[in-house]
Parts: structure tokens; sequence; C-alpha cells
């Protein structure tokens, strides 16, 4: 990306809190620095927002319940690729395509999750990364944010670059972009991926099923990954 910085991971202030409003989001959009960060010895902690359960709404063989704890589980085992723990796992467990309408409890579960390990930096998905969920998710994190004042925030990208308009695209001077040559950590990075197993294709009993998109993968894994820091006093309130 033009103009853009190189991203240090071990500059990072720790413990680097990573927010996801559905589980893969945070192997897709930063899992190459979560493991790098853990290489440097950097403590990584991870945030899961919604229960992941609407993939699959008509499967017969994966009811809600039974999808959300299988996403549940895809999730500790992807972050645990990377290596994350789950006793540094947090979950909402708000419901999957309504984040819009939980907006206090993103920022009151996120507080209460933040304060138990008080962030030195938040990865957090794009403002206006196309996505309702994602979007729903920004400003109630940024109000979080601000009970942790010097925190550095980092902005990433999931779905920005596979279906985004050019508005939806960080405007020159809106953000500091931040690139990461991921190259020496696909492969953890690919498993991580590949953990999220019920949305590459397990589930072949609904026909209204989500796959991620082949193209949208192949983008995760193309040994870049780019983040868009925002000064925290530059939010509007
Ligand atoms: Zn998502």
């Amino acid at each position: 990306m033009r103009g853009a910085q190189t991203l240090t991971p071990a500059s990072l202030p720790a413990p680097v809190w990573v927010v996801a409003p559905h589980p893969d989001d945070e192997a897709l959009g930063c899992g190459g620095l979560i493991a790098a960060l853990g290489a440097a010895g950097r403590e990584v902690r991870a945030l899961l927002l919604s229960d992941g359960g609407l993939s699959h709404p008509s499967s017969p063989s994966h009811p809600r319940e039974r999808l959300a704890g299988a996403r549940l589980a895809e999730w500790q085992a992807g972050l645990a690729e990377l290596g994350v723990p789950a006793a540094r796992t947090r979950t909402l467990g708000l419901p999957d395509g309504e984040l819009h309408a939980c907006a206090e409890a993103i920022t009151r579960g996120a507080l209460a999750a933040f304060r138990e390990a008080p962030p030195g930096t938040l990865l957090l998905p794009w403002a206006r990364d196309p996505h309702p969920d994602h979007r729903a998710a920004w400003a109630p994190l940024l109000r979080a944010a601000r009970a942790f004042p010097g925190v550095r925030l980092l902005a990433y990208t999931v779905w920005l670059e596979e279906r985004g308009d050019p508005a939806d695209h960080p405007r020159p001077g809106e953000t500091r972009p931040l690139t990461l040559d991921v190259r020496p950590w696909l492969a953890p990075k690919r498993r991580a991926i590949r953990a999220h197993r019920t949305q590459l294709g397990l589930i072949a009993d609904d026909p209204r099923g989500f796959s991620l998109p082949t193209s949208l993968v192949g983008r995760a894994l193309n040994g870049t990954e780019t983040y868009h820091e925002v000064a925290p006093q530059e939010v509007p309130a």
C-alpha cells in the first residue's frame, strides 16, 4: 500500500487485545501479526463479540446452539495455532447479525474483559469494513478503549478488499497505514484459518449456508497484512 509504514510487532505495547465480531475474523485479518507477537514474547488476548450462530440458518445437522458451540471450539483452536491459549480468550456471546442492536453490551463487555488485562494495543475491525456487524462494533469498542489512555488502536480489515466501495476505504490522512510482511507466519495463519471448518464447507446440509470466498482466503494468505492506526484523540466521541 502506497505511503504505508512498516509495522514492527515487538514495538506494540502489550497486552495486545484482538477483537473479533465473528470467529475467524482474527485469523483472516490479523493471523500473521498475532503469531508474530507471540514469537516476540508479547502477550495477546482475544475477545469474541458474537456467537457466530447465523452462518447456517437452515442446517438440520447444525441448529444454532450446536453451530455456535462448534464455532467457539474452532475459534479457540485457531487462536491456539497462533499461540493464544484459551485462558486468554473472552467471549460476549452476542447474537450474530445483530450487533447493531448491541452497542451497550459491546462496550460493557469489552470494558469488563479489558479491565482484566488493560490493553496496550487494540486490534479491531475497521470502521467501514463492509459487514454490518464489523461496522457496528467500531463505536462501542472505541468507547471502551477510551478508558485506557495511551492505548494504540490498529484497525484491521476482512471484507474491505473483497467487497468494499471506494468510500469504505480510509481516506488519505484519516488513518496511518501500516503493513506487515507475514510470510514467516503463513503456516500458522493458514492453520488458524483452516480451523474454521464450518466456514469452509464442513456443513453440507444447508443450501443457504455461508462459506468463506476462496478469493478472500487467498487474499488473507498473500503474505502482507495492512493495518490502519487511528489516534484515540482524533476519534469523534
Ligand atoms: Zn466477521
